[in-house]
């Protein structure tokens, strides 16, 4: 197999055009190409006068050694890398072992679903409900201003994820091509083809409720258990060892061991463990508001005449400035033609975020407009952080006027520092709804004085991105998790063996796919390690 990198085809090319472009570019007759598949497909926006798709393609020749000793200098052409996945371990049929996961969202769904694959019948434990009954608890904060604080948008099965705009990118370094797994996965569980091939793939809301579902009865068929409506409480911890953990419920669940897939917002169980002496430290995360423009504008700045294709969808973008304080502020979690979102999981708090459907096509589009904050803006230890974000959410509840309503201003007033009593062009999808104000208080000065300078430098990139009538929504506080429950090289909390903090909460992973990604490493960890302990590895 081999693997042609770059090639290039005019936007609107017919779908029979790329047989033809792939054996010109070998230099060889299309009857001697003998099987291709799309691995990538991208366009490169910042050329909007002339988009072209660009191809990675995988594909077969009759003379594989000849074609790639032709262009043996030619890094374009290479043999292509096994993407596929092995499995690291099976559990023999007669193992009585098994492990614990708690919390299911993306990284405990694949850590579950690895492990239940490899035969060790993993016991799931989460605190929310199933994910439809889970849907009706979260409409009810965003239609009846009503919050249950063990079922929202952080809680239940599926995880943070699950009302999101579903991108499935990211950054990390992924050498053993989980993500590939991770990809693989969704579309067996009902994700379109498209995403194991688009550079940016996103599914939205409901798509992934269902693919929740399905990935739910994979790891149940396969021996494994999910709990809902479970919370831990509690681990029981002996001389250094998890040996299980303790239930809301008052019951206990034995296990030597136990992952920990708890996501960034699970602030009581940090504070658990935290006082059970388990090794965290602090880290650096973000805070900032919501923009929203019409994605009109965004389009027309991202894609020029090509604005409003439906091959290319709604336009995204990517944002960093570096202030003159030192502060970076960056755009997060993109979500074109989408909404905002109350994310709260705390009763009296305000937190914001953004989803979208799959069909990305509400007015407006909205991100994460953010300042990178560090353990020396919140000293204190371990669980500062979680104090420092209840007080900026707190205080945005007040700035709302109650009833989760998050505080608003229009970016022309922000910049020029004056309170908004009226909207504009831009209608604020967040709901329950928002109260119109002045921000400046809603975060610290550093921060508003780093927006206040990004926002017009945003211009540069984007026409139109500092317009008087976009509007700020606050407070974005959830960017990652405040925290770092440490691990080691096998996968294990630093001073309790058997323990495997996994995905954002522990600090290890940051997005659906990278979560997943972990999820799945520390299976393998665990699978291994399970073997190694009952003396059949
Ligand atoms: P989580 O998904 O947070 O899952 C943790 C689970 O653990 C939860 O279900 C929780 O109920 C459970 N839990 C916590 N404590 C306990 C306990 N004590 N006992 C039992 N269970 C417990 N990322 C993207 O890549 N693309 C996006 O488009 C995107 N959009 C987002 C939109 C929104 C509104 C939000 C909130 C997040 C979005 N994210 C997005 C971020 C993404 O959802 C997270 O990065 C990801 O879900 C982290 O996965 P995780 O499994 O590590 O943690």
């Amino acid at each position: 197999m081999l693997r042609l990198t770059e090639l290039r085809l005019p936007l609107e090319h017919p779908a029979d055009a790329l047989a033809p472009a792939i054996a010109r570019r070998l230099g060889i007759d299309v009857a001697d190409l003998l099987d291709f598949t799309v691995f990538k497909r991208s366009y490169d926006a910042r050329k909007s006068d002339a988009l072209t798709f660009i191809y990675t393609i995988d594909l077969s020749v009759r003379d594989e050694a000849a074609v790639l000793k032709r262009f043996a200098d030619d890094r374009h052409v290479a043999p292509a890398p096994d993407v596929r996945y092995s499995f690291v371990a099976h559990a023999p049929a007669d193992f009585g072992p098994r492990p614990l996961v708690v919390g299911f969202g993306p990284c405990g769904i694949f850590a579950a679903l690895v492990l239940a694959q490899m035969g060790f019948r993993p016991i799931v434990l989460e605190r929310g409900k199933a994910v439809r009954e889970r849907t009706q608890d979260t409409w009810g904060l965003w239609r009846r201003h009503e919050l249950n604080p063990e079922s929202n948008v952080q809680f239940g099965e599926g995880g943070a994820g699950t009302f999101s705009d579903g991108k499935l990118y990211s950054q990390i370094k992924d050498p053993k091509h989980y993500g590939r797994k991770v990809l693989t996965e969704f579309v067996k569980a009902g994700a379109p083809e498209e995403i194991l091939y688009v550079s940016k793939p996103h599914i939205g809301t409901f798509r992934l409720v269902g693919m929740v579902e399905q990935m739910r009865a994979e790891i149940e068929s396969l021996g494994g258990e999910i709990r809902f409506q479970q919370r831990v409480t509690d681990v029981l911890i002996e001389d250094g060892h998890i040996r299980g953990v303790v239930l809301a419920s008052g019951e206990q669940l034995r296990s030597d061991h136990v992952v920990l897939a708890l996501g960034h917002s699970a602030r009581d169980t940090f504070e658990m463990l935290h006082s059970r002496g388990v090794f965290m430290e602090a880290k650096p995360f973000s805070v900032g508001f919501r923009i929203e423009h019409p994605q009109s504008l965004i389009d027309k700045a991202r894609l020029g005449k090509y604005a409003g294709n439906p091959l290319l969808g709604a336009a995204d973008y990517k944002l960093v400035h570096h202030a003159k304080n030192g502060r970076s502020v960056y755009s997060f979690c993109m979500c074109p033609g989408g909404t905002v979102v109350a994310a709260t999981s705390e009763p009296n708090r305000v937190v914001t975020n953004g989803m979208s459907q799959y069909s990305r096509n509400e007015r407006n589009a909205n991100a994460g407009i953010v300042v990178g904050i560090t353990p020396e803006d919140y000293p204190g230890g371990p669980l500062a952080g979680i104090a420092f974000q209840r007080e900026l959410e707190s205080r945005a509840f007040v700035l709302g006027g109650g009833g989760y309503n998050a505080p608003a201003q229009l970016v022309g007033d922000f910049i020029a520092g004056r309170p908004s009593t009226r909207l504009g062009s831009v209608e604020p999808s967040y709901k329950p709804g928002v109260t119109l104000g002045d921000l400046s208080t809603a975060l610290p000065a550093y921060a508003i004085e780093a927006m206040r300078e990004a926002i017009p430098a945003f211009e540069r990139q984007i026409r139109g991105f500092s317009m008087h009538d976009a509007v700020l929504t606050g407070v974005e506080t959830r960017t990652s998790s405040p925290l770092r429950l440490t691990r080691g090289e096998d996968c294990q909390s630093l001073n309790v063996k058997g323990l495997y903090p996994a995905g954002e909460g522990a600090g290890y992973a940051g997005g659906i796919l990278s979560a997943g990604v972990d999820g799945i490493r520390v299976a393998e960890a665990v699978a291994q390690q399970m073997l190694a302990d009952a003396g059949r590895g």
